[in-house]
């Protein structure tokens, strides 16, 4: 235990906190009733927080951290790249060797021809840059009704003004005005929950056929981009049946629509390979990167775009930018991150030792009464909570499992998240086997003890 105690105690932290601290996705009345978690330091895949209780955090952060916390090397070539230049932008005509460094090594690990990358500070910036790229790209092609991007319900896409109406939260469309014109939503390839009576390969295929069916409605000549995560996250980590991914690819061949990989958590090694889209099987025009791309040590987030895109938009002057596109600091930090992964073969240690693992210990969760279904891909996994095993009804009243879960995954010393009434994890890339048996003992207890609360509060159905 080597807590930090240089600062204030925990419960005046947390009232500051509460009192000027307006929280992202957080109702600020709860917060101040409990008091937020307070983490003070992190190494590995352990958190600290102020009271000194180490934490094993098995969602990498937000699905970010995936060389894991504590890495020195990046903090060292922070450090360099702000001594020698913190910042200069990257409008009109200039650049830098951080950038052009970044956006070679990208380049180089990226699939096929997406040889070009569009800085943005975040994965909902890269997202906004995507809808007028898109757009533009049709309307320079002398196509300027190509406008509408269909996106999935129950998808995430970031929660700016663009980016959110992208997504598919229906929460989140509820304020503030979203979504923007032209954005369309087709279902979700979520079998377990909406798949009914039928196979999850043939409900996959039903559920890529709406893709089709919603571009003939809306017409060819509307239709500009199909959006989507090659595995969903944020939505409870849908991992969607085999049939979908080639059936959507033979869809966007087939029409002319541009395919959108938003790979913003499957990108940078989280499913076994660099990018989602190879794990899947799928060929994207653009990908959207963030998160991984620096593990989350700095902001940083771009769209990788493919030569016909990037020669289209680059005929002409894009009106598009942000101040922090390409950051000196962020991309040292992020081209180091990309070294680590690369050299230390963390992207085979997640294929060939920790993946497997994880996914062998993960499954077998599924035969506690509380767990439905367990599903994993590399390091993204799902279970799916519910009051009857032998049926996937859900709950009666939806999410206080989850809840409850969460709360005695906290109390185990884990963090594993709730969507609904679906746990999820996202653990950094660098977990070992050892830390893997922690995370699996750590959530059998978090998931017997929320079974006996549900029993003993009669909420088991
Ligand atoms: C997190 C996320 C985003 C948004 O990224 P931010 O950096 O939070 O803006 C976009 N797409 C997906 C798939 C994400 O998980």
């Amino acid at each position: 235990m080597n807590a930090i105690t240089n600062h204030l105690p925990t419960a005046e932290l947390q009232a500051l906190d509460a009192a000027h601290h307006m929280h992202p996705f957080t109702a600020n009345d709860e917060l101040a009733e409990k008091g937020a978690r307070i983490i003070t330091r992190a190494s590995g895949i352990t958190l600290t927080d102020s009271e000194g209780n180490e934490i094993l955090d098995a969602m990498a952060g937000l699905w970010c951290v995936n060389i894991g916390y504590g890495r020195d090397e990046l903090a060292d070539v922070a450090a360099r790249q702000m001594r020698e230049l913190p910042y200069y932008n990257t409008f009109f005509m200039t650049t830098h060797v951080p950038v052009i460094a970044l956006a070679k090594k990208i380049a180089e690990l990226a699939p096929g021809d997406l040889n070009h990358v569009f800085f943005a500070g975040s994965g909902s910036e890269a997202n906004d840059t995507n809808i007028r790229m898109v757009r533009h790209y049709w309307a320079q092609k002398g196509k300027p009704t190509k406008s509408i991007i269909i996106s999935r319900n129950n998808a995430y896409h970031g929660s700016s003004v663009g980016s959110g109406s992208l997504g598919g939260m229906s929460a989140m469309h509820a304020q503030g005005g979203l979504p923007i014109p032209d954005i369309h939503h087709i279902e979700q390839p979520h079998w377990w929950a909406e798949g009914g009576d039928m196979e999850p390969e043939a409900f996959g295929l039903l559920r890529a056929q709406e893709l089709e069916k919603a571009i003939l409605e809306l017409g060819e000549d509307r239709v500009a981009a199909f959006i989507a995560e090659p595995i969903q996250g944020a939505g409870g980590v849908i991992v969607p049946p085999a049939s979908y991914w080639p059936e959507i690819q033979r869809i966007c061949d087939k029409y002319e629509i541009l395919l959108i990989a938003d790979e913003v958590i499957c990108g940078f090694g989280r499913t076994g390979n660099w990018f989602g889209s190879q794990t899947m099987g799928i060929r994207p025009d653009i990908m959207t990167i963030a998160k991984g791309l620096s593990s989350g040590y700095a902001p940083i987030g771009g769209s990788i775009v493919n030569d016909e895109v990037a020669a289209v938009i680059g005929s002409g002057e894009f009106n598009h930018g942000y101040t922090y596109s390409g950051h000196p600091v962020a991309a040292a930090v992020a081209l180091e991150n990309l070294r680590i992964l690369e050299e230390e073969g963390i992207i085979d240690h997640v294929r060939d030792v920790a993946g497997p693992y994880l996914k062998e210990k993960w499954e077998a969760l599924a035969d506690h009464p509380l767990v439905g279904e367990a599903k994993i891909v590399g390091m993204m996994g799902s279970i799916a909570l519910v009051p009857n095993k032998d049926s996937r009804a859900p709950f009666a009243e939806a999410g206080n499992a989850g809840f409850i879960c969460r709360e005695r995954c906290f109390a185990n010393n884990l963090v594993m998240r709730h969507v609904g009434d679906r746990m999820i994890i996202s653990p950094p890339l660098v977990i070992t086997t050892d830390e893997i048996d922690v995370l699996i003992s750590r959530a059998r207890s978090a998931l017997d003890e929320a079974y006996a609360e549900l029993q003993k509060r009669d909420l088991l159905k």
